[in-house]
């Protein structure tokens, strides 16, 4: 017989129902970093024998599942997290959202949850959005985090692909990562816990590669670190800065600016702002599209190559360690001043600023693409 494929999710079967009982609006000041959330969610239900149902924004509230739900018992869980701008003029913009949904479906691929058609999700961020885009505050700096999720929803215990699922879609009104200038943040070079592992989940964005991090983060707070740097493997390769990506700048013996990151090998997570990074900082070296204030064409290079501790550390004594920085929607740029390592402090220098002669033009260049006010085919109107 002829196979017929079951429903994917359709955005024109929206329904809406509306909050009867909008929430006051927080204070700027008041914003802690995912602690408000706006008055809509976006859900979609899945099942096996029916595929995606009927999309629905509603007010935010509990989800009712059941206790067996495989989520809670076998981290039958994914999620993203973009952003929403708005601009001088009031329009309102996503950040490739597009890359965010190609990532979800890969780490749905990776836990036997669901794959969905990406646009149709994005039509309906833009509706959830245009909802609640009131929630954005009207401040430079200002945004709306967007938190996909997708969880098993099966009222079963047993390791297997669920036969239920639920795709929701909460957002939360978020200020500027560092709203008094860049501070530089401390690393600690963990060397008791590995992120990930060749084979394993690292490159996935399942929230099962979180509570493990919990730990060593805390562990590496309580040594006077901001954050903790995942090495892996007995040379102490550089994969990742807490949650974010790591860029490193060499100066190159022959005088050329080499800008680093590691490779996307299984154990880093593609990160979108890493691959921005990497894409402005190319077509700058190629000659494309110039940013002002990096090193000329020719005298910069972009490179995905392995790392390790030693050769950060070498370059450290040399002089030729130029930056170090984290790459992730969260912070965009988050600066590195100082590297617990074995015992030791590698220092890392920072401008004035707390920025980096790689790190400033490119995230002016990018903050000025997610904002609108450079206008880039990355930048999705709502
Ligand atoms: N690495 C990890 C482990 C992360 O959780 C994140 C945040 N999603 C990133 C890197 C940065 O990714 P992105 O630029 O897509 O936010």
């Amino acid at each position: 017989g002829e196979l017929t494929s079951l429903p994917d999710i359709q955005a024109s079967k929206l329904e809406i129902v509306t909050t009867k009982s909008p929430k006051p609006l927080p204070s700027s000041s008041d914003l802690v970093f995912g602690r408000t959330f706006t008055d809509h969610m976006l859900t979609i239900p899945w099942t096996a024998n029916t595929g995606w149902g009927i999309p629905k924004i509603q007010p935010y509230g509990p989800l009712s599942l059941q206790p067996s739900a495989t989520v809670f018992h076998y981290a039958q869980e994914l999620f993203e997290g973009l952003k929403a701008y708005r601009d001088t003029t009031g329009r309102v913009t996503m950040f490739r959202p597009d890359m965010n949904m190609k990532r979800m479906n890969t780490s749905a691929k990776r836990v036997a949850l669901p794959n969905f058609d990406g646009n149709a999700v994005i039509e309906l961020l833009k509706e959830l959005i245009r909802k609640d885009k009131h929630w954005i505050p009207d401040i430079p700096g200002y945004s709306l985090y967007i938190r996909p999720t997708l969880i098993g929803t099966q009222a079963a215990l047993g390791v297997q692909p669920p036969d239920e699922a639920l795709l929701f879609v909460i957002c939360s009104p978020v200020g500027p990562y560092y709203p008094t200038g860049f501070k530089p943040v401390a690393l600690y070079g963990t060397t008791e816990y590995s992120r990930a592992a060749p084979g394993g989940i690292g490159s996935y964005k399942l929230g099962a590669n979180y509570a493990p991090g919990v730990v060593a983060q805390r562990e590496a707070a309580a040594k006077g670190y901001a954050q903790n740097l995942w090495l892996h493997g007995p040379e102490h390769h550089i994969t990742e800065v807490g949650t974010m990506n790591t860029m490193i700048v060499f100066e190159q013996p022959n005088g050329v600016t080499e800008l680093v990151t590691p490779p996307l090998d299984g154990m880093i997570l593609p990160g979108v702002t890493r691959d921005s990074v990497l894409t402005l900082a190319r077509e700058h070296a190629e000659g494309k599209t110039l940013i002002e204030g990096l090193p000329e064409p020719g005298k910069l290079v972009v490179n995905e190559r392995p790392v390790t501790m030693k050769e950060v550390k070498e370059a450290g004594q040399d002089g030729r360690l130029v930056e170090f920085f984290g790459t992730g929607t969260a912070a965009v740029i988050s600066p590195v001043n100082k590297i617990g390592y074995l015992g030791q402090d590698i220092m890392i220098p920072t401008g004035e600023d707390g920025m980096g002669p790689v790190s400033r033009p490119i995230w002016k260049q990018l903050v000025g693409i997610q904002s609108g006010i450079i206008s880039h085919p990355w930048s999705v109107t709502v």
